[in-house]
């Protein structure tokens, strides 16, 4: 079998050496000459291809000559010469330079994307066709953000398909290309992608996204089967695989479409999973008794794949090493070919070692030569084409259609393919590698790679829940309903060791559905107070004692168990505060990170450090536990802070007292059984819900609290501060306060931003959660070039998203925390109106307190709106006039917490981390969602006064440092160190 691969490759090359070596790799072309450079510098390509994506979006000369320097000339490395007249070394002005320069990318992009509407593909599809060589159409276009940008795709594919369909009438017969081994196959072929048509596919909701999916994509395949034109369903990121497999079954199945054989989809070899999905497919085609297709590619998002697995924590999908993903394409190809009854093979590969294998094996299984096919991309491997179609094989051009801009993102993906140290293309036409290495076995000394994420022994963040699983899904919805049954119980305090049921209850309804009354919750009062201090300072007393490792040992046992009832987390804090599945999945995840990156920097803390290093004198420094420690937590991380302060103080030797807020207590018990069964001794945590001016204020002022953990408002913060700084009748020590406040933080969009990128960031940082999160965007600074255009994006995207009970796995965002918060927030919106332009307004949702996702724009900087922390679903929109203007309106706050910028100009992204003041900045991305470690977290300004959450500098602050210094000379003798 090896023997006749090799046979059959060699055959194919031969046959590419028989033609013009002009090939992409050749240097003469400027395509050529970047590709060389490219191969040759990996710090060039990254610029190179950075670039070229920011190109179309950059409107004058001058702003290509702007990024052109700043891209390529402050790295001192030589330049291609193509280069030296855009910067300043040739004689040509700037406005001309940026011409040649993007009519040399635009020709680029032009080598992979046939035309830019269908009007200028027709002719080139049709001279491919004389050559006969068939097509598949894709239409390239920016990331659907919104509902009307989904059916304006939806259009556009069924347009094209009736205007392909009509021209198709007068194109003769090639028997090559148009027939297979049954008879005739339709002339047009269509590849369409999932996440064009929808904007709201969601994991979550994973059967009203396929409902959704399904009626997008249904009247494109009722359509394309009318006029006997072929349909593929194109495949994606791993992210959406499942959804687009079972999409694509679930129309299958259906009684219209279930009879016609010229539909497909898409599987990806480097998918570890792969052959599975194909055996399932073919399984699944003897149901449905009519053949259809499955173009088999290696799959095109490699680098995405592996770096999404690696920050999720989630197994990686793809195989890590390239021999792996060559070897399992010829094995799903051969397992394709044996079914080809079932299922028509599309076999994509532009290597030829793939290719000469499955042509083999399609002999030896039978499969006559037009009983499947070969493709590939449009403007690559030319050579290997004509061979295959010399050879009688019916070849197909995967070939896009669309705008520059969305094009350029294709245009990088082919780039870094082509230039990919493991390309074949590469290793023929540009590196010259010998026939025996092309044509190698990848199965030959294969290493096998695991899918488990890097595995060395330092901190990782807890993973998210992948909803794309439906096992998780179901787990989150068991968890909601058993909640909903026990429901309306009264929550004790816990003091000492032991639950006691207050006197005075408040009562907590879930803010989605005020009619539901969650529980009853013990509010304590004076008394109670003392005795929780009592029990923390008596539970002190051997608890600083304790080796900070078994200390630790607690805190990380705390952390198993709150993953082992993860979901029953989450489930409460969905009821009790309105989150969101995914917002309340990364609060118990950000607990959980708390504990064990505590648990962790406690080990190493509690190492004495030896000080100077001088003979005869032993000088260690350490920590000390400084008492009992208050933490006044928010409702809006529930339980993250609330466990983080608690478990800083813990585990650096402290007692605690945790105060929740009113509206999140139910999580703080949840917290709290969690710390029992932990087995902590009685009094190191105790549980005081109840009013923060009530309870909370007694212990603020209780003259022996060491230290008071305090994360809330401003206006909360300063008066426990003012109130701290007290010094009451018998208080020995200071009290040390770490008072983490809030924001009025922005985001800046730079003209030159990926819009699709921007809108998608600052829409989540806004309105994610209904704006209740400290970092929330609250003001979005864009600049004048781009205003009007990002304006009309955010706003169509602001109209798809869903507002509804967080319970609902559709909700982007639910209410807001009660009662109170709904009218200062409505009362904040009704007084901008009057003196603001409104951009809009969702629609109202009745049951629960929801604020609508609100949005002004034209905001004046120093308006209210645009400077007080409104703490809900309101965004003020602000023009400013270049980036200097943005950053001083971005500064132009009391506060300093998060803050953002979307841009891809590198001097630009360097002046706003030099001079935007924020404690966390967040560029090219939303600015909410910090992770403990990779982003530790906390403001300064009016935004704080405490060192960093989940960075190496927290836990100090519940600690005394000591040095202690012993002079070990005695009689003129020191023992050696
Ligand atoms: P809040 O200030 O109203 O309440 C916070 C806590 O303080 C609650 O437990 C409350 O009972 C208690 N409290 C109230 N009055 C008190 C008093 N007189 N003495 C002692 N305790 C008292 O804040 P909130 O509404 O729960 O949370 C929202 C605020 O928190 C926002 O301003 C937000 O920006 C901020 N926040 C900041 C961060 C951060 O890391 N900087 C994180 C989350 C929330």
């Amino acid at each position: 079998m090896q023997m006749q691969i090799q046979k059959k490759g060699d055959e194919i090359l031969k046959r590419i050496e028989s033609q013009s070596k002009v090939s992409l790799f050749s240097k003469d072309f400027w395509y050529g000459s970047i590709m060389d450079w490219s191969m040759k510098n990996e710090h060039f390509k990254t610029q190179m291809f950075r670039f070229v994506d920011v190109l179309p979006s950059l409107n004058s000369g001058s702003d290509v000559a702007k990024h052109l320097k700043e891209y390529f000339s402050e790295s001192g490395e030589e330049l291609p010469s193509v280069f030296n007249v855009g910067l300043g070394l040739g004689s040509l002005a700037p406005a001309l330079m940026a011409g040649a320069i993007r009519k040399n990318v635009t020709q680029m992009a032009k080598m992979f994307i046939v035309g830019e509407n269908p009007e200028e593909a027709l002719p080139v599809l049709k001279k491919a066709r004389k050559n006969k060589i068939c097509f598949t159409v894709d239409i390239l276009g920016e990331a659907t953000l919104s509902e009307k940008e989904a059916l304006e795709y939806q259009s556009k594919y069924l347009e094209l398909i009736e205007w392909l369909g009509k021209d198709a009438k007068n194109w003769d017969e090639i028997e090559q290309i148009d027939r297979d081994h049954e008879g005739a196959i339709p002339k047009v072929n269509v590849s369409v992608k999932l996440t064009a048509l929808y904007s709201q596919i969601n994991d979550k909701a994973w059967d009203v996204t396929k409902t959704h999916l399904k009626d997008r994509l249904r009247p494109i395949l009722v359509s394309a089967m009318n006029k006997n034109i072929f349909i593929n369903l194109d495949m994606e990121q791993y992210a959406v695989k499942h959804l687009t497999l079972e999409v694509f079954k679930e129309l299958m199945m259906e009684p219209e479409l279930k009879n016609y054989p010229h539909f497909g989809v898409v599987i990806q070899a480097y998918l570890r999973d792969s052959l599975a999905d194909i055996k399932d497919l073919v399984r699944f085609s003897q149901e449905r008794g009519t053949h259809f297709s499955i173009r088999l590619v290696k799959g095109a998002y490699w680098d995405h794949e592996t770096m999404e697995a690696e920050q999720q924590r989630w197994p990686i999908p793809v195989y890590t090493n390239k021999k792996e993903s060559d070897a399992n394409y010829e094995a799903c190809a051969e397992y394709l070919l044996q079914n080809f009854k079932y299922i028509r093979a599309a076999l994509a590969s532009h290597n030829v070692r793939t290719i000469a294998a499955a042509i083999v094996a399609a002999e030896k299984l039978g499969v006559p030569n037009n009983g499947f096919e070969i493709q590939m991309l449009f403007g690559m491997a030319d050579p290997i084409k004509k061979s295959l179609v010399d050879m009688g094989y019916r070849v197909r051009e995967y070939s896009p259609v669309g705008d520059l801009i969305p094009g350029m993102a294709y245009l990088v993906r082919r780039l870094l393919e082509n230039t990919s140290n493991e390309s074949w293309l590469r290793g023929k036409f540009a590196d010259g590698k010998s026939s025996e290495q092309l044509l190698a076995d990848p199965k030959m000394n294969l290493q096998i790679t695991s899918p488990l994420p890097s595995q060395e022994n330092r901190f990782y963040n807890e993973a998210f829940k992948d909803f794309a699983f439906a096992e998780n899904r179901k787990a989150l919805q068991e968890a909601l309903d058993l909640s909903k049954r026990s429901l309306g119980q009264t929550i004790p305090l816990h003091i000492g060791g032991k639950n006691i049921t207050s006197s005075r209850t408040l009562s907590r309804e879930n803010p989605s559905n005020k009619e539901q009354i969650l529980g009853q919750i013990s509010a304590a009062n004076k008394e109670e107070a003392e005795q929780a201090f009592q029990a923390a300072q008596k539970a002190f007393l051997s608890w600083k004692i304790k080796p900070a490792n078994e200390r630790a040992d607690l805190i990380d046992r705390l952390a198993d168990l709150m993953t082992r009832d993860r979901y029953q987390l989450m489930a409460t804090q969905i009821l009790e505060v309105g989150k969101p599945w995914a917002e309340a999945d990364g609060d118990v995840a950000e607990a959980i990170d708390f504990c064990r990156y505590y648990a962790r920097h406690m080990r190493e803390l509690a190492k004495d450090q030896k000080m100077g290093k001088v003979p005869g004198e032993l000088s260690l420094y350490n920590y000390h536990p400084r008492g009992v420690t208050l933490a006044i937590a928010p409702w809006n991380f529930p339980l993250a802070i609330l466990t983080g302060m608690a478990a800083a103080a813990v585990v650096t030797g402290n007692t605690v007292i945790m105060k929740p807020a009113e509206q999140s207590s139910l999580v703080a018990y949840g917290l709290m059984k969690l710390i029992q069964e932990a087995g902590f001794p009685p009094g190191v945590f105790n549980l005081l819900s109840g009013y923060g001016e009530e309870v909370g204020e007694y212990l603020v002022q209780y003259p022996h609290v060491a230290t008071i953990a305090f994360t809330g408002s401003k206006a909360v913060g300063l008066h426990i501060l003012r109130e701290a700084s007290v010094h009451r009748q018998g208080q020995q020590q200071v009290k040390r306060c770490i008072i983490e406040m809030g924001g009025k933080n922005a985001v800046i969009v730079d003209n030159d931003a990926d819009l699709d990128e921007a809108v998608d960031g600052v829409l989540y940082s806004a309105f994610g959660f209904s704006g209740q999160k400290c970092s929330a965007c609250s003001r979005v600074i864009v600049l004048a070039d781009v205003y009007e255009k990002f304006e009309a994006r955010l706003l169509e995207a602001t109209k798809s998203i869903f507002q509804g009970m967080a319970e609902d796995p559709r909700a982007y965002l639910g209410p807001v925390v009660d009662e109170e918060a709904y009218l200062r927030i409505l009362k904040t919106i009704e007084e901008a109106k009057k003196n603001h332009k409104m951009l809009y307004q969702g629609p109202e949702v009745h049951g629960g307190y929801f604020v609508p996702p609100t949005i002004f724009t034209l905001v004046d900087p120093n308006s209210n709106l645009a400077q007080q922390e409104i703490f809900g679903p309101v965004l003020a929109m602000i023009k400013a006039r270049d980036l200097t203007d943005a950053i001083h309106i971005a500064n132009n706050t009391e506060y300093a917490l998060t803050g953002g910028l979307y841009s891809r100009s590198p001097a630009n992204i360097a002046k706003v981390k030099a001079e935007f003041e924020v404690g966390n900045m967040y560029i090219n991305r939303g600015i909410t969602g910090a992770m403990v470690d990779r982003h530790p977290f906390g403001g300064f300004k009016m935004s704080g006064i405490g060192s960093k959450t989940g960075g190496p500098d927290y836990l100090k602050q519940f600690m005394e440092p000591r040095n202690i210094t012993e002079n070990t000379i005695r009689r003129g003798f020191a023992p050696t160190e």
